[in-house]
């Protein structure tokens, strides 16, 4: 049995903005009420903020691989897609670039306090071996420590290899199970095309299947500007009556972004108890706008929140893109409390993924938490921890990370592996 206690931090946030003190224990990766904890490992929380792992609830963890491309910068999306899709091309997406970016993108997560991933990956070259690119970001994710949602996208794909290669996916993963997860919990799988303005009913149609067969659940991106603009100028609706006719405004479906909504539809989202996955590290930088949050909240939804993949945030630092979260929802009425927004960073995100027991840090909850130094120079003044974790020193990293129970990240360094390799090995395989 193996026990952890984390001791003497500053706040503990356990859940939708209820704060305490004291002793925050876990047994064997679940958190407990009270336990016997004579022989227990102690974390020295003094001067810490304690707050579950962060969960993003969307990330293209390839793109990491392709941050700051020449030619990808400050172009309309209707540009930027081609020019991504050139840069897949010429560096070859296969496994072991998948592995590599993954292990990258998984590793900068853990170091900024993200314990849970959803990767939503939407690039399978036609030949490729799509069984172990998906196998090669699961190695990556158990080799940090990290757990990982790898959700088997589609882009543009023919629509009977998408599903086939997705139902393909899941039997090799995650054999004999029902539901999606791994029995401990490491690992999810889930499907999702990237949206209307690239892929037909079909596509939705057969990975809808592919979700009912194995319980799995679906996700998708909506309403950015460019997928509003494809849906009308395509099919002459907008992209959730399309959802809608398809069947995918529905309680398992997770949809990001959602720029360009009106009231009606966020009335209509809210009835049909899907979930949404707020991206302004994304959606800002693309010009696409600031989401609705405050309404889509008030309306009933449950929001999490994301950053996108490196191609157009370039960086995976949630934290940071909770800030900015706070920041821009003043243009989109009332500011959003900082509880909040770490709310959605944390329990939202969960809720989107159907993992209940992931950002929270409640009895029964799996032990994935973070210890966040609040004593330095710029949280010197702040008058609320939990407020300033948020608002406070831009670009703020964990001092520990635990993910199931286990110290993953120890005074800002991954325990897992080597960081310098990680690095050097992604930019050898870019460069080749
Ligand atoms: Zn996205």
């Amino acid at each position: 049995m193996s026990v952890l206690v984390v001791r003497g931090a500053v706040a503990v946030v356990e859940d939708s903005g209820r704060v305490r003190t004291g002793d925050v224990v876990s047994i064997d990766g679940t958190i407990v009420e009270g336990a016997d904890v004579t022989d227990a490992t102690v974390l020295d929380a003094t001067g810490c903020v304690v707050t579950a792992g962060l969960v993003n609830a969307h990330h293209h963890l390839l793109q990491t691989a392709f941050r700051t491309l020449p030619g990808t910068r400050g172009i309309p999306m209707r540009d930027w897609l081609p020019a991504m899709a050139s840069a897949y091309a010429s560096a070859g997406v296969d496994p072991e670039l998948t592995g590599l970016a993954a292990r990258a993108g998984l590793a900068e997560s853990l170091l900024s306090g993200v314990t849970t991933v959803a990767d939503h990956h939407l690039t399978w070259p036609s030949d490729a071996d799509t069984v172990a690119m998906a196998q090669a970001a699961a190695g990556a994710a158990a080799g940090l420590g990290a757990r990982l949602a790898f959700v088997r996208g589609a882009a543009r794909d023919d629509p009977q290899e998408a599903a086939a290669s997705a139902d393909a996916i899941v039997r090799a993963l995650l054999p004999g199970i029902h539901g999606g997860v791994s029995t401990d919990g490491m690992l999810q799988i889930a499907v999702g095309p990237a949206g209307v303005h690239s892929d037909p009913r079909e596509s939705f149609d057969l990975l809808g299947e592919v979700a009912r067969t194995h319980g799995l659940r679906r996700r998708t991106q909506a309403n950015e500007v460019v997928d509003v603009e494809i849906a009308l100028a395509r099919y002459g609706s907008r992209p959730l009556d399309l959802l809608e006719q398809w069947g995918w405004l529905a309680p398992d479906v997770t949809l990001a972004h959602l720029c360009d909504v009106t009231d009606d539809e966020i009335a209509r989202l809210a009835a049909s108890g899907v979930s949404a996955t707020h991206a302004p590290g994304c959606d800002v930088p693309m010009g696409w706008g600031v989401a609705p949050v405050r309404l889509l909240r008030d309306a009933g939804l449950a929001v999490g929140l994301g950053t996108s993949g490196g191609g157009s945030n370039d960086a995976g630092h949630l934290l940071a893109d909770a800030r900015l979260a706070l920041q821009v929802s003043a243009l989109m009425g009332p500011q959003l409390p900082a509880s909040e927004v770490l709310e959605m960073a944390t329990a939202g995100s969960a809720d989107g993924l159907g993992r209940p027991e992931l950002g929270r840090l409640t009895p029964g909850s799996a032990a994935d938490l973070c210890l966040w130094d609040v004593s330095g120079i710029a949280d010197a003044g702040v008058a609320d921890p939990v407020a300033g974790l948020l608002w406070a020193s831009p670009g703020r990293r964990p001092r520990t990370v635990v993910v199931d129970g286990r110290i993953v990240v120890d005074e800002g360094r991954l325990t897992t592996a080597d960081e310098e390799e990680i690095v050097a090995q992604l930019f050898e395989r870019v460069r080749r």
